[in-house]
């Protein structure tokens, strides 16, 4: 890899930010006299509509901080005190891996590989084999058939939905195309925080400048607002009641695009009959659903007769309306939208699910896996019950995490912990003492995305591939996952399988090199992309559907999903109530944050001060509870006890409250948890098909010292 121009004694070094975001962006690493000094962003990179640079948020800028984070493990620790006291010692790299081998082996001995948990998930990078999970899982892949967690996190029900009318993952448009929008909907979809796609704010920004209009649909007024025209507040859970209403207001119109539904769709029919009350006798008018929505019934027609008028139209659905207990509806109801309005396979529009390029993966030799998979798997969300539960069999004994901060990533975090403290053995491979890492009887050190070598692919929004050196020395004894998982490869007698013979930059130069057409820019330049025509998905189809059918049954898009009936799901996108919030309660929101990709950014001194942690509540909850801005609340359900400063506020919908998550446990002597983080109060419910459902949890909230 090239480094860019340098003055004097100052070298920039490209690297890429590797966090588990849904973008992938540019750096520059700026070092003086050898000394890390700042982060920089790229010079000199064209900045076109259909390449525009890949700029980086303020996380990615923030990197250099995390190198001396005071919550940094520098060396091996073994647990001294009880779990959860942070009482450890040092001890050598040798002792650590030892100890690790040796109960793999004994727990190989006794015949039951299956009662080791593989603890991975949302965090790292997600890179084809180099740290965090995807190592773990292969490290375990040459060992034996451990015990796995499964079942997506992020969007579990989107991907179902594509399945059961699209037929599998469908093949979105690039964002460029957003330029051509005449109305953008970003219906819980807030990308100016959650970045989901590069660039996705600026080309939605391009769009107004040429007259689109842009409206949000949330339960917050979130930093996207700023994007919008208009910000329709909306009671959480409740988006499809609205969607049917709008439906109901393009039929009653006469602004459904007949055409694309007769050409390119099967079932419309029976979504007709519901919206229309032909099926169930209950018409789906503004004036239902604004009884059990809170948008106004005028506001519902305003927002139809742009659905339905402004075209070409794009539907952006976000995932958290997705995270309820009725989830899988929400993203049924947005393809039916853009089915409706005529909005698939048109510049400008959008097919309304995850917003994945299916045919833009940049492509890259991966890394061979051993003969084993999981032996069994449990959900990502309720494993901890699952291991307390006793029914098990072997049950899990020991715990081995990666990339992953199982402790708070996962709902009910205080269940999460007994789960831990019930295991004769947990290891972690952590950069931050984190609360899962306090839980451990070892922590290994691991190094960090400044500190290490990485090579990995945009998510499935475009086709950039990276490769990103490492810029500075690992500190103290950290040392890469790679590193880790090829020692114990040694011990446990697969190191010539694990590695085949390369180290990680061999890896990385291996994979660059496998890069196809764009192995040279790869190389050269630490990142390329694949294909520069701006491309329109399911175009083809929408021209010719008996030439380009779908992967479906009928080759169409399917509103009528058998498949969904099996699930326990109804049959089209109907409103199914979530269950109805106690009185005295608040709904709680635990989104991602601006601040933080998950917890792996609480160690981030810079970002936490950007934007304190607080319970965001409306004007009108906060005065019937006698709550002044900046005071402690005490935040309390079943599930736990959180107090943290309230954020009063009108950019929320009166009804509900939100804590961002990602900030980490840290329980006080009562086990009130101080630290806010948002697990402490979700639960374990799942929706009919398994989607997790942490945006139906229910809260109280009143002052601290009341
Ligand atoms: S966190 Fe995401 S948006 Fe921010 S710099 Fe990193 S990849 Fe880019």
């Amino acid at each position: 890899m090239t480094t860019e121009a340098t003055t004097q004694d100052e070298e920039r070094i490209p690297f890429s930010c590797c966090l588990d975001c849904g973008s992938r962006c540019e750096l520059v690493a700026v070092k003086r006299g050898g000394k890390l000094v700042r982060i920089d962003t790229p010079a000199g990179r064209p900045d076109t509509a259909v390449l525009p640079r890949l700029v980086p948020c303020a996380r990615g800028r923030a990197h250099r901080r995390l190198l001396s984070a005071s919550e940094r493990v520098l060396h091996p620790l073994r647990r001294t005190g009880p779990r959860g006291t942070g009482e450890f010692e040092e001890v050598s790299w040798d002792t650590a891996l030892n100890l690790v081998a040796e109960n793999l082996t004994a727990i190989q001995t006794e015949g039951s590989t299956e009662a080791v948990l593989c603890g991975t998930g949302a965090g790292a990078a997600g890179s084809p084999g180099f740290s965090g999970g995807g190592a773990l899982r292969r490290f375990f892949s040459f060992w034996g058939p451990i015990t796995g967690l499964g079942g997506n996190m992020s969007f579990h029900s989107v991907g179902l939905a594509e399945n059961w009318m699209y037929g599998g993952t469908v093949d979105a448009s690039d964002r460029a195309t957003l330029q051509e929008s005449r109305l953008i909907v970003l219906w819980g979809n807030n990308p100016a925080e959650t970045h989901m796609g590069p660039n996705t704010e600026f080309f939605i920004a391009e769009a107004r400048d040429r007259g689109a209009k842009v409206i949000v649909i949330d339960a917050r007024y979130t930093d996207s607002g700023v994007l919008a025209d208009e910000w329709i507040p909306i009671r959480p859970g409740t988006d499809v009641a609205l969607a049917a209403a709008v439906a109901f207001e393009l039929e009653h119109n006469e602004w459904v695009d007949r055409q694309f539904l007769a050409r390119c769709t099967t079932g419309y029919d029976a979504y007709r009959d519901y919206v229309l009350g032909v099926s169930d006798g209950v018409a789906k008018t503004p004036e239902w659903a604004q009884d059990i929505t809170d948008v106004p019934a005028d506001t519902i027609r305003s927002l139809a007769r742009d659905l339905g008028t402004l075209k070409p139209t794009a539907i952006l659905p976000g995932w958290g309306p997705q995270r309820t207990l009725n989830g899988e509806q929400f993203p049924r109801a947005m393809i039916t939208l853009a089915c409706m309005t005529g909005s698939v396979g048109v510049h400008g529009g959008g097919a309304a699910g995850l917003g994945f390029r299916k045919g833009a993966v940049f492509p890259m030799p991966g890394m061979r896996s051993g003969p084993h998979g999981a032996g069994r798997t449990l959900h990502n969300a309720t494993w901890a019950a699952d291991v307390l539960s006793g029914d098990l069999q072997p049950p899990v004994k020991m715990v081995y995490a990666a990339g992953t901060n199982i402790v708070n990533r996962s709902p009910n975090t205080r269940t999460n912990i007994d789960a831990l403290r019930q295991c004769e053995f947990v290891v972690v491979n952590e950069p931050y003492m984190t609360p899962t890492a306090r839980e451990a009887d070892l922590v290994l050190p691991i190094a960090l995305n400044l500190e290490r070598w990485e090579i990995l692919r945009s998510w499935g929004h475009n086709a950039h591939g990276f490769m990103s050196p490492p810029v500075t020395e690992p500190a103290g004894e950290a040392k890469t996952d790679y590193w880790v998982f090829s020692q114990l490869a040694r011990r446990l007698g697969f190191f010539e399988e694990y590695t085949q013979g390369r180290d990680e930059e061999e890896w990385v130069q291996h994979m660059a090199a496998g890069a196809g057409p764009a192995a040279e820019a790869l190389l050269r330049d630490g990142v390329a992309r694949l294909d520069r025509e701006l491309h329109v998905g399911l175009a083809d189809f929408r021209i010719d559907p008996e030439a380009h059918p779908l992967p479906t049954p009928s080759g169409r898009i399917e509103l009528v999903n058998p498949a969904a009936e099996e699930a326990g799901v109804p049959a089209i996108a109907s409103y199914e109530p979530q269950p109805t919030v106690p009185p005295g309660c608040l709904r709680l929101l635990t989104p991602h944050s601006r601040l933080r990709a998950n917890s792996v950014l609480h160690a981030n001194a810079w970002l936490q001060r950007l934007e304190p942690h607080a319970l965001w509540i409306s004007a009108q909850d906060a005065a019937e509870r006698e709550i002044n801005n900046g005071e402690e609340v005490v935040v309390r359900n079943e599930n736990g006890t959180v107090v943290v400063p309230a954020k009063v506020t009108e950019r929320i919908t009166p009804g509900v409250v939100c804590l961002y998550q990602g900030t980490w446990y840290e329980p006080d002597e009562t086990g009130v948890d101080r630290g806010g983080c948002a697990n402490t109060l979700t639960g374990h419910g799942l929706s009919p098909s398994n989607g997790i459902a942490t945006h139906s949890a229910c809260v109280t909230v009143r002052r601290a010292e009341s």
